[in-house]
């Protein structure tokens, strides 16, 4: 015989950034939330560092906004290079903010736990979920037991293979990209400040950004996905193609990804909603995932806090969903945001791929007379920081 499901107004499954990020607005909001998450403890590899204007916004509305700049770097400028000489020079007004994902996700979790105690329940595993005509129940396993949360709402927030989306059958669009990258956190010695740094080389493309703590992220695209990644391979191609000095002894994190992009066809299933890369997983070129995965949070929080205010005050249409054509237009408006920053990333990719000398010295003539023209500068920061 299955538990008894525990119930609660909304049920959250991932206790990633957005998954928590989620939580805490709603518990803002006076939901009664739980943010179910299969991990017992955090990853410390970092993942995301780039926090953009917009997603700061909804950082703020969740009350961390503050906590995390404290720990972050701003970052104000961007500096491409190419063969030693610089090719653009860009200002960001406002700045990024460059935090390691695992922090985010740390002061996220704080902010939940003082809103709602008890509220993140880690080591559960959601392994199916049933859409009901009031709500949906999750099946987790926790400590190879099984458990169930009802909810009139659930939200999958678990990532971009999303076992939740697999579970309820949602078609997903998926490429895959020929890019590969090698991508790791040393101590800095770049010179470079606070400023990111592309480096635009024939070989390949190499990224740097400051991170906290006098740490610098390097990204470097190769040829083919890097079976065993070294710091010493990572610093080596650095320098090859920078001649910038990175001390492979100081590597903190390392990591060789290759490159995903995943759109759902739906966020929307019942009263099921997909958010962040559950939804829509965007190349990490571009930096654009977590924003986006916020920007969803922010537009559902009330629309779900409003019908949970509608619900206890016994307005119930039939179990069904209350102005559906609001809820499929928000939906819908997030998806094209989606495709937008993977439009973007793909391009970032394309800008970063080797090309033979001659040909990128032509192109960055060309983009060095482009970008002395103020409103191309301005255009191209206000895309690199999702404020277009
Ligand atoms: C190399 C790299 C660099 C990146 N850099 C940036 C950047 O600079 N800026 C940016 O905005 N984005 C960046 N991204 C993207 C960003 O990391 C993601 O968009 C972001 O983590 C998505 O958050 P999420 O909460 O939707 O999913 P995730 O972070 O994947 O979190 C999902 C959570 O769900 C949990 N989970 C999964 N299945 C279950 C289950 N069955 N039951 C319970 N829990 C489950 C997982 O354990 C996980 O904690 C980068 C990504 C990569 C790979």
């Amino acid at each position: 015989m299955s538990p008894e499901a525990e119930r609660h107004e909304v049920v959250i499954v991932g206790g990633g950034p957005v998954g928590l990020c989620l939580g805490v607005l709603l518990a803002r909001a006076g939901v009664d939330v739980v943010v179910l998450e299969a991990r017992p403890e955090r990853t410390q590899h970092s993942r995301a560092i780039g926090i953009h204007p917009p997603g700061l916004r909804v950082l703020a509305a969740a009350g961390v906004a503050g906590t995390l700049a404290a720990s972050g770097v701003q970052l104000r400028e961007g500096r491409a290079r190419s063969q030693g000489g610089e090719v653009a020079r860009l200002d960001f007004d406002p700045p990024v903010l460059a935090v390691p994902q695992w922090l985010t996700e740390d002061t996220l979790e704080a902010r939940l736990t003082e809103l709602a105690p008890g509220a993140l329940r880690r080591g559960v595993c959601a392994v199916g979920v049933e859409t009901r005509g009031s709500g949906a129940v999750v099946r987790a396993l926790a400590g190879g037991a099984e458990v169930r949360f009802a909810g009139r709402w659930v939200v999958a927030a678990d990532g971009a293979r999303s076992p939740l989306r697999a579970a309820l059958g949602i078609p997903v669009r998926e490429r895959r990209y020929p890019d590969a990258y090698l991508m790791g956190d040393f101590a800095d010695a770049s010179g470079d400040g606070a400023a990111a740094v592309l480096h635009l080389e024939p070989a390949g493309i190499v990224e740097s950004f400051p991170l906290p703590g006098g740490v610098r992220r390097w990204v470097v695209h190769t040829d083919v996905l890097e079976p065993d990644p070294t710091p010493q391979l990572l610093a080596g191609l650095v320098a090859e193609r920078t001649g910038a000095v990175v001390d492979p002894e100081s590597s903190t994190m390392l990591s060789a990804f290759t490159v995903h992009e995943r759109l759902a066809a739906s966020m929307l299933r019942g009263r099921v909603v997909l958010v962040g890369d559950a939804a829509h997983e965007v190349s990490p070129i571009g930096g654009q995932g977590m924003t986006l995965g916020w920007l969803d949070a922010e537009a559902f929080a009330p629309l779900i806090a409003e019908d949970l205010r509608a619900a206890r005050q016994g307005w119930e249409p039939d179990g069904a969903l209350a102005w559906p054509a609001l809820w499929a237009r928000v939906a819908e408006g997030r998806r094209r945001a989606a495709a937008e920053a993977a439009r973007h990333a793909v391009l970032n990719m394309a800008l970063g791929r080797p090309l033979p000398p001659a040909l990128m010295s032509t192109r960055n003539a060309v983009f060095r007379g482009l970008y002395r023209a103020r409103a191309v500068r301005a255009w191209t920061s206000r895309r690199f920081t999702m404020q277009s």
